[in-house]
């Protein structure tokens, strides 16, 4: 099992997981670019958003909805916050496991890369 993300979902490899239920798991991002930076994920391998079959499509509206709940619960709701979804690589996607960013606690640039 290769990848890393499988790897936290798995517990081999420790994180800072932050929620979790049978199918999705958040959890802070090992090298934070906000004072908010939480990576959401599924369960299930999945590479990337270019791979999301439609029977796993509704994962992605779980996911934004817990990173609504948690940006409430980290404090960065009120101010607003981003979600990301890189995807592939002129995505910017380096980890090959579909995975959501929340990014808030202070301004963000108003560019999109
Ligand atoms: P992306 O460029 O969208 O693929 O983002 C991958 C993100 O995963 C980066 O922000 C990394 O800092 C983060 N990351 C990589 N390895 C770990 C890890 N072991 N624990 C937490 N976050 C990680
Ligand atoms: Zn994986």
């Amino acid at each position: 099992m290769a990848c890393i993300f499988c790897q936290i979902v798995s517990g081999r490899i420790p994180s800072d997981i932050v929620y979790q239920d049978e199918e999705v798991i958040a959890f802070r991002d090992i090298k934070p670019q906000a004072p908010v930076h939480l990576i959401i994920i599924p369960r299930k391998h999945i590479l990337s958003l270019a791979h999301l079959s439609e029977v796993d499509s509704a994962l992605v509206g779980r996911m934004v909805a817990i990173a609504n709940q948690l940006a409430k619960k980290e404090g960065a709701a009120q101010n607003g916050y981003r979600l990301v979804i890189n995807c592939g690589e002129q995505g910017g996607q380096l980890v090959p496991h579909l995975h959501m960013h929340l990014l808030g606690g202070r301004g963000l640039s108003d560019t999109l890369g």
